[in-house]
């Protein structure tokens, strides 16, 4: 395997910084699980009073996170609505059937990323015993990268207060939404019983998420963070670095949105490749397969991680990714199209 030098695969690969590190080690800890870690308690108080909701919760993954929210939504033999390519429907190994018993309704997305509020309301099932009864309705955004539109998430909130329907946002990147918007999180989540946040993506964590919401919701995910085995001791030690995070790493992502866009703006001079300018930290390029497939290997070969197959490339930006390192990967990028 080739050294990656310059790493665009994911924002998940940062690491702690020296700051964070001094943070972890000087945490304070307890026994989590009895409730007694002062630090995952400090994480949870300040998760829940910056998205003004009433409680949290500190879990392991965004995965486990979304999959206590749509839990606690839902019962055995319930339905949540979500996005053909949502994350909690497609990426996270159908947990929501094979540990909930809870059925996923897609919907299919428009160009934009949004799902048509009148498909999303006539998948809804209610009071008829043929169906899976319809539970919450679960949103993602930033989507991939993109910002979808508050008002798009506020048509799905009426609608899904007309139906007496839970609201989920998996908020994994909720803070480049509302960092690009200029928004204050607490109003951007203002419309979700329950959300999910991300510690250790952009915003540098090692591991951990975290479940915001109404405090019944948070309530049952404690209890199914146990079940799931998601239950942790001394967390306070993880808890520091997401505090940490919170408190350095949030203004900072807009860095990565204009390193983001630089790295549009270079490889959108190729005219082979097809850049869609991005909202946030996530870039898009298409190419004709083959020479997609060309330029993944060459990168690679000269130590650019990218993800993506056949034409179809994921930049990333985050924490670890300089000036530096977009000028490197565009310069390797005018190689390539010189030779
Ligand atoms: C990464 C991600 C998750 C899951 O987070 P993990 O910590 O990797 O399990 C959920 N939703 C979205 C949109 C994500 O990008």
């Amino acid at each position: 395997m080739n050294t990656i030098r310059h790493d665009f695969r994911s924002d998940t690969v940062t690491r702690p910084s020296a700051g964070m590190r001094a943070a972890m080690a000087a945490a304070e800890v307890g026994d989590d699980v009895f409730g007694d870690d002062p630090t995952v308690n400090l994480l949870e108080q300040r998760m829940a009073g910056l998205l003004k909701k009433e409680a949290a919760i500190f879990v392991p993954s965004g995965t486990q996170s979304n999959l206590l929210a749509l839990m606690s939504h839902c019962g055995r033999g319930d339905e949540f609505i979500a996005g053909q390519n949502a994350h909690c429907y497609k990426y996270e190994g159908g947990g929501a059937a094979v540990l909930g018993s809870i059925q996923p309704q897609p919907i299919a997305h428009r160009a934009d990323g949004t799902m048509d509020p009148k498909e999303i309301e006539g998948a809804i099932k209610k009071g008829d015993s043929h169906f899976a009864t319809t539970r919450v309705i679960a949103l993602e955004n930033t989507f991939g990268g993109r910002v979808l539109p508050v008002e798009y998430m506020l048509e799905v909130a009426g609608i899904a207060r007309k139906h007496g329907l839970g609201l989920h946002l998996d908020g994994a990147r909720a803070f480049n939404a509302t960092v690009q918007l200029g928004m204050d999180i607490a109003e951007f989540v203002a419309p979700f019983d329950s959300v999910s946040i991300c510690l250790s993506k952009g915003l540098g964590a090692p591991v951990g998420s975290v479940l915001v919401g109404r405090a019944d919701l948070i309530e049952t995910a404690r209890r199914n963070r146990k079940m799931l085995g998601g239950g942790m001791r001394q967390a306070g030690i993880l808890a520091a670095a997401g505090l940490y995070a919170i408190e350095n790493n949030v203004a900072r992502l807009a860095e990565d949105h204009q390193r983001a866009k630089r790295l549009a703006e270079g490889l959108a001079q190729h005219k082979a490749l097809k850049v869609v300018m991005p909202d946030t930290n996530i870039l898009w390029i298409e190419a004709e397969a083959e020479l997609g497939d060309r330029l993944s290997l060459y990168l690679g070969e000269h130590g650019v991680g990218i993800t993506g197959r056949y034409g179809q490339q994921r930049w990333v930006t985050h924490l670890d990714v300089t000036d530096e390192d977009v000028d490197g990967a565009l310069g390797l990028v005018d190689k390539f199209f010189a030779n």
